[in-house]
């Protein structure tokens, strides 16, 4: 009788608290530590420990998230010792499952693949566990590993989301364990993961991954026309910049037809998850090819029995944020 089976969830888990703790981890040291006139290479040699743990922490994200998915079959699977016997009751023994040995590396990878299907996975899948495993022993033995660089490292954290969990899993899990800090009810902002906040993560995932690698973890496609959002744009306020430019913020254009099809009336915002509807014609404004218009319908008035309509609902062009 073995007591404490652990279940999916409980791999799950670890394995996402590794994977966001070795990305906040490489994204500290590009937000906080980069300065004027310093070369960002020369940074990142300083904190290549950083890169190491994120490494360290990805493998351990990838054994536990295979571990998750056979324990959805059965956890005793991950048993190395199988359960053994008192020869003289001939009763099972009883035991914890955490004292007992696990499975683990070349094992475990091979009880994977015979036990799930593997066609719901990415066929890259054993290649990119060889590759976090082999590099991972390199440093664990401090030998032959060659410099680490923080984009490869965050494709591995990627990949280790993506392979095993599906596209967006990494930015679920991301607005899930942020900064769940327990100062941030005490009004310090700094501890607290703000909507802005999730516009500076992607901005700062996509300028550093390119939108090819983005639209290989998220569902959006990168590539297609973005948009604002009728809710999160310009929330923070207003941004000056030097040149006395005056913009909305956060400006970013994380918002996206969807489906992505051109006579789509739906938008979807990636930071706030909200859908919105919208109706395929023209800007009004000069300069503006933009054709997706939000219909905010919080002012429309209109007679329910009549029908007769007092205030026709507010329309913005989510290509230039301009009423139409
Ligand atoms: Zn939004
Ligand atoms: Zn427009």
């Amino acid at each position: 009788m073995i007591e404490n089976q652990p279940s999916p969830s409980d791999y799950q888990n670890v394995a996402f608290e590794c994977l966001i703790q070795a990305y906040k981890s490489i994204c500290k040291v590009d937000n906080e530590e980069l300065a004027e006139g310093i070369l960002r290479s020369d940074i990142w040699d300083y904190n290549e420990i950083v890169l190491k743990t994120s490494v360290i922490l990805t493998h351990q994200a990838l054994e536990a998230l295979l571990k998750s998915k056979i324990s959805e079959i059965d956890p005793l699977l991950l048993l190395e010792q199988k359960q053994e016997k008192d020869k003289t009751s001939k009763k099972p023994v009883k035991c914890d499952f955490t004292d007992l040995y696990t499975i683990s590396g070349q094992e475990l990878l091979k009880i994977f693949f015979t036990n799930v299907d593997s066609s719901d996975y990415d066929k890259k899948l054993a290649n990119h566990f060889e590759e976090v495993r082999l590099l991972r022993n390199k440093l664990v033995h401090g030998i032959g590993a060659d410099k680490l660089n923080p984009e490869p490292v965050l494709i591995l954290i990627f990949r280790t989301f993506t392979f095993l969990c599906g596209k967006d899993s990494f930015w679920d899990a991301l607005q899930d364990k942020f900064y769940e800090h327990p100062a941030q009810l005490e009004g310090e902002p700094k501890f607290v993961f703000e909507r802005a906040d999730q516009y500076v993560h992607l901005e700062y995932l996509e300028s550093l991954l390119g939108r090819g690698e983005m639209n290989k973890h998220f569902e959006h496609d990168f590539k297609a026309r973005r948009y604002f959002c009728p809710d999160c744009t310009g929330e923070e306020g207003v941004l000056v910049t030097e040149d006395g430019q005056a913009s909305l913020y956060p400006n970013f254009k994380y918002t996206f037809l969807s489906p992505n099809e051109a006579d789509s009336n739906n938008v979807n915002c990636l930071v706030c998850s909200q859908d919105f509807e919208v109706e395929r014609v023209d800007c009004n404004k000069k300069d503006c090819k933009g054709n997706v218009i939000f219909i905010d319908r919080d002012d429309e008035d209109i007679d329910e029995e009549t029908g007769e309509v007092y205030t026709e609902p507010t329309k913005i062009c989510l290509t230039c944020n301009e009423i139409q």
